[in-house]
Parts: structure tokens; C-alpha cells; sequence
């Protein structure tokens, strides 16, 4: 409700306070009139409250049919109590069109309106629930990066991280395993850009067939991926394994020709408990590991070592075959 409704609301109110008072002066009392001086304020009140949502009918300004149907209702709904009120005061008439005003405006009018209120009320639930439809949409795009169609960094940083602190058990294992494609910067130089965005299209399709319900992948950055596994180090190892096997050895073409790339990896075993960001910062330091020793192979360790070790290279070294 705004300012311009509360006071307009107010207005009324005043009025109907006023109009008591002028009642009173008069010496309206009620053992000696005839006049019925509950009827009165309530009939008064009645036509201020009636007022008032005929003033917000007509400023809304709302051109749908059910508006029109609620300034019919509220307008029968005027007349209907103006005329009961002047009843007190005057003696009207018993006419045909008095009958009318006493018996049917005011039944006519609370009916028009309430199927006016309902029927806008249905149409705000379903503009509501459209709405709501759209904000999911609306979330989920922002959340997903659109080539890869993983989720991306700022889906991780503004919810994933809080997500996972309160959800999950503090002490629960989680790893965390960075994958960076070796030489890529190559596959745009010798093939363009629009090859280049499809191998990383490609290892997001990877990654995604790797993991399961409940692991989340995100594009970190340029050919830079991001798994947070729910599983402690050795199966994410074995994860990240089949992640780099997998990429190496599907069948890639560009422009017909076959070719086969590798890529890096660290990954770093952490609880919900720890920062996030140290432990990220960690698998940064065990990809730049696996760049190191040669490429094409998965280094890990975990948050708890200290100072941090990087031999646990589980698979010892750069290598063709799966070891899983
Ligand atoms: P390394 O094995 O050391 O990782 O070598 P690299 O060539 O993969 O790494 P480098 O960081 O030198 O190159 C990464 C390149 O990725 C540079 C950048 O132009 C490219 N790149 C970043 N984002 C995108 C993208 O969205 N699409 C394409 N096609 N290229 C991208
Ligand atoms: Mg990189
Ligand atoms: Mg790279």
C-alpha cells in the first residue's frame, strides 16, 4: 500500500469522524430520535471504505475487464449504502426504484465484486506462478556458463560455497580437482577460436559423463574446470583418471583430422570445515605439479598435509593406460 492510499484512507476516516461529530452537535441522540445512530456510522463507514477502493479502482487505471467489473460492483455498492443512509433522514418513498436501491444494489454489488476480487485474484496467481517460473530460468542462466553449459564461477562463488559449509557434515571427505587442458592455447592457434571453444565443449561432456548425482562441475576459467566430489581422495583420483583417459583417448576430430590432446591434474581432498579458497589454492599448486612432471597426469593431496605433499602421485607419472 503507498503513501497516497494511506492517506486517502485517512481522509475518509477523518470524514466519518466529523460527520460523527456534526450528528452529535445537532443533538442527535439516541433515546430521542427516531434516527438509528449505528446504522448511520456504519452506513457512513461503509460509503467511506466503498470511496476509497472506487479512488484506487480508478487510479490504478487497470483497462481489464475485471476492473471494470469491480468499479460496477463498488458504484452498486455506493449507491446501494448512500440510499440506506438517506433512508435514516428522509422518509423515501416506497417507488419501484427505491425498492430496487433498498433490495438488489447492495446484493448486486458485493457479488460483482467478490467475482471481480476472485477472478483477479486467480489472474495474480498465475501471473505469480509465471514469474516464478521465470526467476528458476533466470537463475539457472546465471548459474551456468554458457559454452560449456557447466556452472560457472559466479554460481560458485555467490551460493556453491555457503551451499556446501551448511549442508553438508564439517567433518564430511570432499575432494576438489582442477583440470586444465594441456596445450590448448595451441589448438587456437592452429585451428581458430570455434575449435577451440569445441574441445572445451567436449571435456565439459567428459566431465559430465564422470561424475554422479551429486558432484558439481563448473568452468573456472578459460580451459579451466573445477569438480568438487563428494568422495574422499582415492576415488577422486580414480575419477580424475578416467577424466584425463578419457579426453585423450575419445576420438577427436578437427576438420578431419584426428587429433589427440591431454590434460593435467590436481586434486586436493578437504572438508566442508576448511576454507575453500586454501584448498582451491592447494589443487591450483597440485595441477601446476602435474604441469611440471610432464602433463597429462592427475598429482594429489590433501588440505592436512603439511607442509603440503605433492608425491602423492598416486599413479606415478605421466601415463597412456587408465589405472583406476
Ligand atoms: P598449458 O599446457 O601450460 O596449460 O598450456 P595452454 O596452452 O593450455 O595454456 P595457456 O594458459 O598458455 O593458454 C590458454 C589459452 O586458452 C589462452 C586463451 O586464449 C585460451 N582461452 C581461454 N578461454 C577460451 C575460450 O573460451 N575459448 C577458446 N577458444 N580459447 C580460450
Ligand atoms: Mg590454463
Ligand atoms: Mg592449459
Amino acid at each position: 500500500m503507498n503513501i497516497e492510499r494511506i492517506y486517502t484512507f485517512l481522509g475518509l476516516i477523518m470524514g466519518l469522524l466529523l460527520w460523527s461529530i456534526w450528528l452529535l452537535q445537532n443533538n442527535v441522540s439516541l433515546e430521542t430520535s427516531s434516527i438509528n445512530y449505528n446504522d448511520v456510522v456504519s452506513e457512513t463507514f461503509s460509503i467511506s471504505f466503498v470511496l476509497m477502493m472506487l479512488i484506487i479502482n480508478i487510479r490504478l487505471r487497470s483497462a481489464s475487464s475485471n476492473s471494470l467489473g469491480l468499479f460496477i460492483g463498488l458504484c452498486c455498492l455506493l449507491i446501494g449504502h448512500t440510499h440506506d443512509l438517506l433512508d435514516e433522514f428522509i422518509d423515501i418513498q416506497p417507488t419501484w426504484i427505491s425498492l430496487v436501491l433498498e433490495n438488489i444494489t447492495n446484493n448486486l454489488g458485493v457479488i460483482i465484486v467478490t467475482i471481480a476480487i476472485l477472478k483477479w485474484s486467480n489472474r495474480y496467481k498465475k501471473q505469480l506462478r509465471s514469474l516464478q517460473r521465470q526467476k528458476v530460468e533466470l537463475t539457472k542462466v546465471s548459474n551456468t556458463d554458457s559454452l560449456s553449459k557447466l556452472y560457472n564461477r559466479h554460481f560458485l562463488n555467490t551460493e556453491f560455497i555457503t551451499q556446501i559449509k551448511y549442508q553438508l557434515s564439517p567433518i564430511q571427505k570432499l575432494s576438489l580437482v582442477m583440470i586444465d587442458l594441456d596445450r590448448f592455447k595451441e589448438v587456437n592457434d592452429n585451428y581458430g577460436h570455434l575449435e577451440g571453444d569445441k574441445l572445451i565443449v567436449h571435456m565439459a561432456n567428459v566431465i559430465r559423463a564422470e561424475i554422479r548425482e551429486g558432484d558439481y562441475a563448473f568452468r573456472y576459467g578459460g580451459e579451466e574446470f573445477l569438480v568438487v566430489l563428494n568422495a574422499e581422495m582415492e576415488i577422486a583420483n580414480r575419477v580424475a583418471e578416467r577424466i584425463r583417459y578419457r579426453y585423450q583417448h575419445s576420438r577427436y576430430e578437427i576438420n578431419g583430422k584426428q587429433i589427440q590432446k591431454s590434460t593435467s591434474i590436481g586434486v586436493v581432498e578437504y572438508q566442508p570445515k576448511d576454507k575453500f579458497d586454501v584448498a582451491v589454492d592447494l589443487a591450483d599448486k597440485a595441477l601446476y605439479q602435474a604441469k611440471k612432471l610432464g602433463r597429462n597426469q592427475v598429482v594429489c593431496t590433501s588440505i592436512y598435509a603439511s607442509p603440503p605433499d605433492f608425491t602423492e602421485n598416486l599413479n606415478g607419472g605421466a601415463r597412456d593406460e587408465l589405472v583406476v
